[in-house]
């Protein structure tokens, strides 16, 4: 039995010998004798915000705090209200937790995973302040439709962009806006080798807040203007993304590879949904994510194949003991997350997929959602 493991980092440094590249700078920074903010950062900064197409970049020590960041930076705090995805990661609602603002949960469009644009309207209330489109899975979010949303009401746009490094949206980098969040947590498409995000905007006095922000409100020595925190991309970090980010576009483009084969292979199979691309969008495929009814026994039964998969996310927020007290979605006010929740499953998307690796998988699936099996 052929084995695919869901996503193996081990595997992505080995194509081309990056593991190699990222041997010499992690060697080269831990050899500096300088570990925050420092060359390494200050040049990974600059490679990143031209790589989104952008102005400015603020590494910080994660992707939530990014966010969170983002959002401190853009005057968000208690009594502010932030309209987040019903389907996302739940570090989304928690970055609007952590500033003392509250979450307010906008249910993705019908047969789709991505804020409705459309439901927004009727979320907004006189306490919202900002909107967290989520660009989920790798997939852009309408952001003309956003855009001209957050423009009517005077809100804040704080993308969270923690899946898809390299998207664009009708020709433009997902990144070139104008608060968009990174996260460069291992698995990401861009991962660092720990913890590590930042914040990417075209706003010079947005840039120059968040760098108080996450170096305890100084820019440099004890000179303390506001009560910052401690959230910073350290330079060995900072050294192995500037080796990855090299990378990024052909692994994409890899990836892009795996995901049309699983929607060419699994066109003709009943029972399963296949992801959609929007005409004016390039996705980044961060997970391939399909839809089955009964998808727990459909996952253990590909597990028993030797196909190994993940569920994002088998809870949906407003579910989670987390945030459960807070009564959102109470009386079923939220089903799409509930049956998103229950229904997704993601496939192994690694870069160096072979096409039989991908083969296996499709063929798994097919015979364990065949009707006489
Ligand atoms: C990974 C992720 C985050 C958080 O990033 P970390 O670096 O893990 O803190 C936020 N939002 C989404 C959608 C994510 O996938």
């Amino acid at each position: 039995m052929s084995c695919v493991p869901f996503f193996e980092v081990r595997r992505l440094h080995e194509l081309n010998d990056v593991q190699g590249e990222i041997d010499a700078a992690v060697l080269r920074a831990t050899r500096s004798g300088w570990y925050t903010l420092g060359p390494e950062l200050d040049s990974f900064e600059a490679e990143f915000a031209a790589y989104c197409e952008n102005a400015h970049c603020v590494g910080t020590g994660n992707g939530l705090s990014a966010l969170e960041l983002a959002l401190r930076a853009h005057g968000v705090g208690p009594g502010d209200d932030v309209l987040v995805p019903s389907h996302t990661f739940i570090a989304t609602w928690l970055a609007v937790s952590a500033t003392g603002a509250r979450p307010v949960p906008v249910e993705p469009a019908e047969d789709g995973f991505l804020l409705d644009t459309e439901q927004l309207e009727s979320a907004v209330t006189a306490r919202t302040r900002a909107v967290i489109p989520v660009h989920l899975y790798g997939h852009p979010v309408d952001l003309d439709a956003v855009g001209r949303f957050a423009a009517r009401h005077g809100l804040a746009v704080v993308e969270d962009a923690a899946q898809a490094h390299g998207a664009r949206h009708r020709g433009r980098r997902v990144g070139s806006g104008n608060a968009v969040a990174f996260s460069f947590y291992p698995g990401k498409n861009l991962g660092a080798l720990g913890d590590g995000g930042a914040v990417v905007t075209d706003d010079p006095a947005l840039a120059d807040r968040l760098r108080l922000h996450r170096n305890y409100g100084a820019q440099q020595g004890y000179d303390h203007r506001m009560q910052g925190t401690n959230s910073r991309l350290d330079e060995v970090q900072a050294a192995a993304l500037r080796v990855k980010l090299r990378h990024l576009d052909d692994w994409n483009a890899r990836r892009n590879r795996v995901a049309s084969r699983y929607t060419a292979a699994l066109a003709g199979v009943p029972g399963v949904v296949t992801p959609d691309v929007a005409p004016w969008a390039e996705h980044a495929w961060h997970q391939y994510v399909v839809r089955v009814t009964d998808r727990d026994a459909v996952q253990a039964r590909l597990s028993a194949a030797g196909v190994e998969t993940r569920v994002h996310y088998p809870v949906a927020v407003h579910r989670t003991p987390a945030y459960a007290e807070e009564g959102f979605g109470a009386d079923g006010g939220l089903p799409r997350a509930e049956r998103l929740a229950a229904e997704v499953l993601s496939l192994p998307v690694g870069p160096y997929l072979s096409d039989e690796a991908v083969d296996t998988v499709t063929e798994a699936l097919g015979a364990v959602l065949a009707p006489s099996s």
